[in-house]
């Protein structure tokens, strides 16, 4: 590590990283339904606007959850070099999930034990968002003539899809590659990897029809749910050997995931259940409605419309096979996978980077499944983006999710000397 000036700033920025992590920690951003969104912002905000930051705060008007019970509140914040050159844009969501059961520790008291913080969100993603912060700050404070600018976002609705959030800046402009030109999402993959994507997501729900009539003579009728039988036979069969069988050459993990998958997120069928505090029998009817709901995760080399294809030709060859086979198929939401070219200049200069303060060869892994990329790719536009943090992922939404304090140091480090590569003229240290 050359660049003395810039470590020393890291590593007098310790405290101040713990407390800064604390700080966002003990501001509950539950979501849903989406709380403390604007607390979170202004505590950024007034952070930011002292290291010289300008910051606009940005409600997503409009979009899906956002009411003025719960406003989805996003932050952007960017500082300025002294000359033209590119920016490096962090995004962090700054949502959290349900606490869950099963905490031993206080999940909104950002308590630091042997060198660990604790708390919802600990990980997922507010150590992360801190880390950027404090990589930032120390890189201007050391190099205030950089070329460029950086950007700091604190994002809503990650969790719940990012329509609120880093969707709704994108749609803004807020993304456009005139305007930004790096992104590095600080998502828990551990200090030492590059995440470079992620795999399509697919989900659709199929009803199968029947005909309702008592249950002493089903024959009367027409069982929706002895339909359906009949297609998870089929997923059973034909599917599910179909999918384990396509492999990708993208590097997710875990490696399971390196094949197509499906899950059958849901099924209902016939009469809705009863309240707990029924305690009548059920009624003998013959169901007239099934439903499942399909969560297909599907590869880069695969097209979306052949991922249809393999559902609705499979549903085609039972209703030519199976007398009185009618259903439904509705669409519900999808995702085209997205994979940053290895060679995209944010990669080689975060790998670059890894390589010096960790001493160890990056990693690239693909996530199985999406995160505000996907969002940054399809309406920004913008490819050279990747997502980099300390922090272990498996640990994300668990009781006693946790983050360590030397991971962000090291990963500091990486961010800092990541700006110095992409904003310091070539030749200076
Ligand atoms: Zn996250």
């Amino acid at each position: 590590m050359t660049d003395t000036a810039l470590m020393n700033q890291i590593a007098a920025r310790r405290d101040d990283l713990i407390a800064l992590t604390q700080g966002l920690i003990r501001i509950p951003t539950l979501n849903p339904p989406g709380l403390n969104y604007r607390e979170i912002c202004e505590y950024l905000a007034a952070r930011l606007r002292a290291s010289g930051f300008a910051v606009e705060l940005i409600r997503a008007h409009g979009a899906p959850a956002d009411s003025d019970r719960h406003p989805r509140w996003n932050l952007v914040a960017r500082h300025s070099g002294t000359r033209p050159g590119d920016c490096v844009h962090f995004n962090s969501h700054h949502d959290v999930v349900e606490v869950g059961h099963g905490w031993t520790m206080d999940p909104f008291g950002g308590e630091l034990r042997d060198g660990r913080i604790y708390g919802r969100g600990a990980c997922d993603m507010k150590g992360g968002l801190a880390t950027s912060i404090i990589a930032a700050e120390a890189f201007i404070a050391a190099h205030p003539d950089y070329a460029g600018a950086i950007e700091i976002s604190a994002t809503a609705d990650e969790e719940s899809g990012g329509y609120g959030g880093v969707a709704y800046l994108a749609e803004q402009g807020y993304f456009n590659p005139d305007r930004v030109q790096h992104v590095i999402i600080p998502e828990p993959l551990n200090k030492d990897r590059i995440c470079l994507g992620h795999r399509g997501v697919w989900w659709a729900e199929i009803e199968t029809h029947g005909r309702i009539a008592h249950g002493s003579m089903p024959f009367l009728g027409d069982s929706a749910i002895r339909h359906m039988g009949a297609v998870l036979e089929e997923i059973e069969r034909y599917l599910y050997p179909l999918l384990a069988g396509k492999h990708t050459a993208m590097p997710v993990v875990p490696e399971g995931a390196r094949s197509s998958t499906l899950n059958i997120n849901s099924i209902h069928g016939g009469a809705a259940e009863q309240d707990v505090d029924y305690t009548g029998l059920p009624a003998p009817c013959v169901a007239d409605r099934c439903r499942i709901v399909l969560d297909r995760r599907f590869l880069i080399e695969e097209d979306l419309t052949e991922v249809k294809a393999e559902v609705t030709n499979m549903l085609e060859k039972i209703r030519a096979e199976r007398p009185n086979f009618s259903y439904e198929i509705r669409e519900l939401f999808s995702v085209q996978p997205t994979m940053t070219d290895r060679d995209a200049p944010v990669v080689r200069t975060v790998q670059a980077a890894i390589e010096t303060v960790l001493a160890t060869p990056a990693q690239f892994v693909v996530s199985p499944g999406t995160y505000d990329q996907k969002h940054i790719d399809r309406i920004g536009k913008l490819h050279n983006c990747i997502a980099y943090g300390p922090g272990i992922l498996d640990l994300a939404h668990q009781p006693d999710e946790w983050v360590g304090v030397d991971d962000m140091m090291d990963s500091a480090r990486v961010m800092a000397l990541t700006l110095s590569a992409l904003l310091l003229p070539k030749g200076s240290p």
